[in-house]
């Protein structure tokens, strides 16, 4: 991220400025709401499976813990860098305000390529990243779980070492873990579960008929996939997917499950039977109904965003659209489910394992789903009464129901 001319921190911070001004906030209490209240910067040498040790970088940012315990997942991306991790925890902040959960906003990453790692060296990296940030995270100061490049395994390697650390099972400290070991059922689909909540009550509000509608995503991995199946379950048509290596466009529709289980095999959706090959970036401008960008930052941008031809966004990935393309699709009458809401289902089911970790008593699927449910209406009608209320478009409404939110608690606390 470092050749961008201003930091991805630094754009990031434009939506705050925006609530801001809605809710008439002082500069005082901006810059509370813009510092994060710590940042962690560890080395973490791994023996490699060549019998070399390779010194890795992580991180972890507790933006602002004034609702609650810091909350956020665990990046592995040879991308990762502490702008990125400080952009991704601020988010979490707004996130988890949003929808209504009682934590403050984390997040962490290492700088890593997990595709080019044996499960051996992995297992090492994370040991050695949860015994380096062991001391400042717990179920009361600091919740991780998985993002991009982690996985439930993960969660569970980086549980057993803490657990070892502090010489107790402690389940809430770390949440998306296996079931075996404390994970709630519904995580693994929760983010697209979720997302697919938000549509239906995005479809309501903006007037956009699901059935029969043209879908396309960016990304095919753990969060993009769900939804593809529950949109392809109600009668849309899945007419793009992509992933970091290319992508697969069929006016007529695919097959969601068909065409995981070819990713599974080929390790990519690029060469799906009956499909025409795309880039990665291409489904953002394929001729669509609904967008639902699932990958990482800054795909939407200047560059691209005159060739957006969908009416709705849904945006699964955190911070897929930069804030000159906002402006523009905004201008353009595109509607958008904004990433602090429509990925929220996520870190819902999280605090859902959370709660169930501390009372060592655990809840059914359906439980689980109609929990999510409930808590993903509720947020959007939230935001979509505060858009209206004063007039401003669904992004800017998710922030400002949400900085709201953490206002109150930092006034609350007496830290502002
Ligand atoms: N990484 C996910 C997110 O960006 C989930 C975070 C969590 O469950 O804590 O929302």
């Amino acid at each position: 991220m470092s050749e961008q001319k201003t930091s991805l921190y630094e754009e990031a911070l434009k939506t705050l400025k925006k609530a801001a001004a809605v809710l008439n906030l002082e500069s005082d209490v901006i810059e509370a709401l813009s510092s994060p209240e710590r940042i962690l910067i560890v080395s973490i040498p791994v023996k490699m499976d060549d019998g070399k040790t390779k010194v890795f970088t992580g991180y972890r940012v507790q933006h602002n813990t004034a609702r609650g315990p810091a909350k956020g997942g665990i990046r592995y991306h040879p991308r990762v860098c502490l702008d990125e991790v400080k952009s991704l925890a601020y988010w979490m902040a707004i996130k988890n305000a949003v929808v209504g959960v009682p934590y403050g906003g984390g997040k962490g990453g290492i700088t890593c390529n997990p595709k080019e790692m044996s499960q051996g060296e992995l297992e090492r990296l994370t040991r050695g990243y949860a015994a380096a940030i062991a001391k400042f995270i717990g179920p009361d100061q600091d919740v991780p779980a998985p993002d991009v490049g982690t996985n439930a395994q993960i969660m569970g390697w980086f549980a057993d070492e803490y657990y070892k650390i502090v010489g107790k099972t402690v389940p809430g400290v770390i949440t998306a873990k296996p079931l075996s070991i404390g994970g709630s059922r519904g995580r693994g689909t929760a983010t697209g579960r979720g997302a697919f909540f938000a549509t239906l009550e995005a479809a309501k509000a903006f007037n956009i008929p699901l059935r029969g509608a043209r879908v396309s995503i960016q990304g095919y991995g753990n969060v993009a996939r769900p939804i593809a199946r529950y949109l392809h379950e109600l009668g849309c048509k899945i007419v793009a997917v992509s992933d970091s290596t290319g992508g697969a466009y069929n006016p007529e529709g695919m097959n969601p499950i068909a065409l995981a289980e070819f990713k599974d095999k080929t390790r990519t959706v690029k060469g799906f039977p009956g499909s025409k090959e795309l880039s990665a970036i291409d489904p953002i401008t394929v001729d669509c109904d609904i967008l639902i960008p699932a990958a990482l930052e800054n795909q939407i941008t200047k560059e691209n965003v005159d060739g957006v031809k969908a009416k709705l966004i849904v945006e699964e990935a955190n911070g897929p659209t930069t804030p000159e393309a906002d402006k523009i699709l905004h201008e353009k009458g595109v509607k958008i489910v904004p990433d602090v809401l429509a990925n929220a289902g996520g870190v819902t089911v999280s605090y859902f394992e959370w709660v169930q970790n501390r009372m060592g008593y655990y809840w059914s699927d359906e439980e689980v789903d109609e929990k999510l449910k409930q808590a993903m209406t509720k947020a959007f009608k939230d935001v979509y009464q505060t858009a209206q209320q004063h007039q401003i478009d669904m992004r800017t409404a998710a922030y400002v129901t949400a900085v709201k939110k953490i206002v109150d608690a930092m006034r609350a606390l007496g830290r502002i």
